[in-house]
């Protein structure tokens, strides 16, 4: 016992304080949810050791930790005599158990029969691989239940490394039979049924009351209801309106830090910048087109807020295509004219060198100085340039983050994809001593409901229209026997004078994910394509080679790109008008639809060929909403639906909590709920302290120390 004693202690030193520590000292009564499960007195050491290292400490940490999935034990599947693509849950009894050795690897095998005392019994193999363990428990004449697939070995039905329990006649009257069972994420050291066991009885012994809802309308019983329900529900039906209930708690934890970082970007600071925007009146004259109405609304939008006292947080969301950068280029001249220097930052060097040409272009007539500033590259001296009578622009990398003295006298940031960088960066800037005015664009196209989440501190101003007298683009998924008539066609565009990119998804070959490598296929494309010159483009190479290749593409000198998703972000090349992405399986749909943005630039018809390399019907499937939507917003609400929203909280670029149980999908509906109550909550308790060891006090915890940088 003795040496385990000691881990307890030292993470105990580094648990977050609880409710009231530095102020009163209070102690918790044993149905308080910030309990350590230690202090409930009955979960032996080895049982916290593990749990502890499922991430599980307190009270409520434990009734968090949902099922994976229920199995219904009132019933069990009958035996299948044929192999099925779904999973069965049996009940069985052992019979013949086999030890093989072959080689290095060992396997433990044994049979499982339906009912041993029928001569007819149906029987299936169970097989573990180089599993020790397994052999102790698993023994002849015990009862077992096994969930998994039943595949066909050699003649024999068989399910490989299911996941079983071996269940004994007590078991009759337990929580483990003839119930709807919850199958618990377990961990060294703790099975499922411990885990379960556990579970029912903190459920059994909690006393609700001692639980403040945040949910001011609900009655305590209902998310006691729901956290037994979701545990162990009496039928399958409670299981999605318990779910829901959870849900809804835990994004009104996520919309409460959410709020409280869009009331802190809110704050009046920062100086107003109005001007009579004559410096936008002689820009706009000099460009070779109008604006489209879109643009004209969003400048007139952002015009406004950068003359109120607080600080502008807007995002700019458009298509690609769609013309941010004009928008962006109006926000930095009304900083200028107002006497406040602006910045804009790129996520890509390609991208920011293709910026730092434009806005050259654009503004060096009006006499308003372009800074380049990279991590490669040293800044010219502010005003360097002779005649310049206006504050200097600068435009550069996340180095810019970096370069103290160009941000300090910004008045105006604006931050282009913001997608590529994450909410501390942002924050970050916000927290400068200027206190500019920012200005992100995306154009990743979010779902609203999730762009209320992922940028809930932000005021939204969408680009959706897009500019005049584009040729069409077309998307045509294909399978990788179709190249040789793919590259055909591409040679017909080739020789029409147009340009094309060729994107693989890796650098170099990896065995592992055995995808096409630009690296190595750039001499297979050249062989191919000759007369016409490939050049090579990759992350990897440094950025004055990058730069070259970038700029022989613009002058037409090469005319294909053989490149990665470098090119994913903003890359501007108006006569390239073919796109070709192989293995495009491996990409997300909203990154094959930021990769196609590269091409349908100009005014010719464009066309995207994405070859799907892994022969999966699902992945043409998937594939094939881009062949049927050019719309953004459409392909980002397939991509949330199918990949689900798991991975894009939790992330560096929301800084906010990955769900547990709520899915911003299929709960779209709760977020604007979770975001009234939220404000209502802040409002009435803006320090949170009746609040304070409820799920808002959790994620304050692990995540207010991000927060508090956005509080200075
Ligand atoms: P994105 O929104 O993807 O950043 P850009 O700002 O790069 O788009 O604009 C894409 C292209 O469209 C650029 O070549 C730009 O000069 C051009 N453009 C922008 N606004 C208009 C407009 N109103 N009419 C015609 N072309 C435009
Ligand atoms: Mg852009």
């Amino acid at each position: 016992m003795a040496p385990e004693k000691k881990p307890i202690k030292a993470t105990k030193a580094k648990l977050p304080k609880r409710l009231g520590q530095g102020k009163k000292p209070i102690s918790l009564a044993p149905h308080d949810p910030a309990i350590l499960l230690e202090e409930l007195g009955w979960i032996r050491r080895p049982q916290l050791t593990a749990l502890r290292k499922l991430g599980i400490t307190t009270l409520r940490g434990l009734l968090e930790h949902y099922p994976r999935r229920h199995e219904d034990r009132n019933r069990f599947d009958y035996f299948p005599d044929t192999p099925e693509e779904r999973s069965f849950c049996l009940s069985g009894t052992i019979g013949r158990t086999i030890f093989r050795r072959f080689g290095r690897m060992r396997s433990f095998e044994a049979e499982i029969e339906e009912s041993p005392d029928s001569p007819l019994s149906a029987r299936i193999t169970l097989r573990w691989f180089n599993l020790f363990h397994v052999q102790k428990s698993v023994v002849k004449g015990c009862r077992l239940i096994v969930h998994g697939k039943v595949r066909l070995r050699g003649r024999r039905l068989c399910m490989e490394h299911p996941e079983f329990e071996v269940v004994t006649d007590k078991d009759r009257e337990s929580i483990h039979l003839d119930r709807i069972v919850p199958v618990h994420p377990a961990g060294e050291g703790i099975s499922v049924r411990v885990i379960r066991g556990l579970i029912h009885r903190a459920l059994s012994e909690t006393d609700w009351s001692a639980w403040i809802d945040p949910l001011q309308q609900k009655k305590k019983a209902d998310w006691g209801t729901a956290l037994r329900n979701i545990h162990f529900p009496g039928s399958l039906e409670e299981l999605e309106p318990a779910r829901r209930e959870l849900a809804l708690r835990e994004l009104l934890g996520i919309q409460t830090l959410v709020t409280i970082r869009r009331n802190e970007a809110r704050k009046p600071r920062g100086a107003a910048k109005a001007s009579r925007g004559d410096l936008l009146s002689r820009f706009l004259k000099a460009l070779p087109f109008g604006l489209t109405s879109a643009q004209q609304k969003a400048i007139a939008t952002v015009r406004d807020d950068m003359a109120q006292p607080h600080r502008m947080s807007r995002l700019l969301q458009g298509d690609v295509g769609s013309g941010k950068t004009v928008v962006a280029a109006a926000a930095i001249l009304n900083a200028v004219e107002s006497g406040h220097r602006a910045s804009l930052m790129a996520p890509t060097q390609i991208l920011a060198e293709q910026h730092f040409r434009n806005f050259q272009h654009w503004f060096e007539p009006l006499g308003i100085p372009v800074e380049f500033l990279t991590g490669a590259i040293k800044p010219r001296p502010l005003n360097s340039l002779s005649g310049a009578n206006h504050p200097s622009v600068v435009i550069g990398t996340h180095a810019l983050l970096h370069h103290e003295s160009s941000l300090r006298g910004s008045g105006l940031v604006v931050i282009d994809e913001q997608h590529k960088f994450g909410v501390l960066q942002r924050t970050r800037l916000a927290n400068s001593p200027s206190a500019p005015d920012l200005l992100v664009m995306t154009a990743t196209p979010i779902p609203r409901t999730l762009a209320q989440t992922i940028y809930g501190d932000l005021d939204l101003s969408i680009l959706d229209e897009k500019p005049p007298g584009r040729g069409a683009l077309r998307t045509a998924v294909r399978t990788p026997e179709k190249l040789s008539e793919i590259v055909a066609y591409l040679k017909g565009q080739l020789e029409k004078g147009r340009q094309a990119y060729v994107v693989y998804p890796l650098i170099e070959e990896s065995e592992k994910l055995q995808a096409k490598a630009a690296e190595t296929e750039i001499t297979t494309w050249r062989e191919r394509l000759t007369p016409f010159p490939c050049d090579l483009l990759h992350g990897r190479m440094s950025s004055e080679e990058k730069k070259g290749v970038m700029e022989r593409f613009l002058r037409g000198k090469a005319k294909v790109l053989v490149t990665t998703s470098v090119i994913e972000v903003g890359v501007d090349v108006p006569n390239a008008t073919f796109l070709l992405v192989e293995n495009a399986e491996r990409f997300g749909l909203a990154q094959l639809h930021q990769l196609r943005g590269r091409i349908g630039r100009g005014s010719h018809t464009s066309t995207c060929v994405l070859i799907e390399g892994s022969g999966s019907p699902e992945a043409m499937e998937r594939l094939a909403i881009l062949e049927r939507t050019n719309d953004g917003f459409v392909v980002a609400e397939e991509d949330l639906r199918l990949r689900g929203s798991g991975d894009i909280l939790g992330t560096e670029q929301s800084g906010l909590p990955p769900l547990r149980i709520a899915d911003l999908y299929k709960d779209g509906d709760l977020i604007s709920v979770a975001s009234l109550e939220a404000s209502r909550i802040l409002n009435e308790d803006p320090s949170l302290d009746q609040l304070n060891h409820l799920p808002l006090k959790r994620l304050m915890e692990i995540h207010a120390p991000r927060l508090s940088e956005t509080g200075g």
